[in-house]
């Protein structure tokens, strides 16, 4: 089973919680054991796991501002200016896969899966697909 989910940001750079979306179309599913893969179409946005602490969340955006600077003398950016999303976006990946146990994402107590926008504020969306082990 396949569902797309659509998310509109609100902010240049953003990270947002998905988890809760994940978890529903899991259960929504019914599959006992599996993987949920969760995967973004767009070049400029992100999918990972990590813990969603409120100065964590900073940390993460602070580290990506310092390792992928805007406008550094990137090539990319003599077309639309946004090289660093790209960059950024290549090193955080595009899709995350997630173990199903007991119907139930097999998450750590801490993880959770978030969505990163890098080039925002836009109109973004997310797939989920669950499939049966
Ligand atoms: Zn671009």
């Amino acid at each position: 089973m396949i569902e797309k989910f659509r998310i509109r940001t609100t902010e240049r750079v953003e990270l947002i919680d998905i988890t809760s979306e994940v978890e529903d179309a899991v259960a929504r599913a019914k599959v006992e054991e599996g993987i949920a893969s969760v995967f973004t179409r767009h070049t400029t946005t992100a999918v990972f796991i990590n813990e969603a602490e409120s100065g964590l969340l900073r940390d993460y955006l602070a580290l990506l501002e310092r390792l992928v600077p805007p406008r550094a003398g990137y090539e990319h950016d003599r077309i639309d200016s946004n090289a660093h999303a790209h960059l950024r976006s290549m090193l955080l990946g595009s899709s995350v896969s997630i173990p199903i146990a007991n119907s139930r994402l097999a998450l750590g107590t801490w993880q959770r899966v978030l969505f990163a926008e890098l080039d925002g504020p836009r109109e973004r969306s997310f797939f989920v697909s669950v499939v049966r082990a």
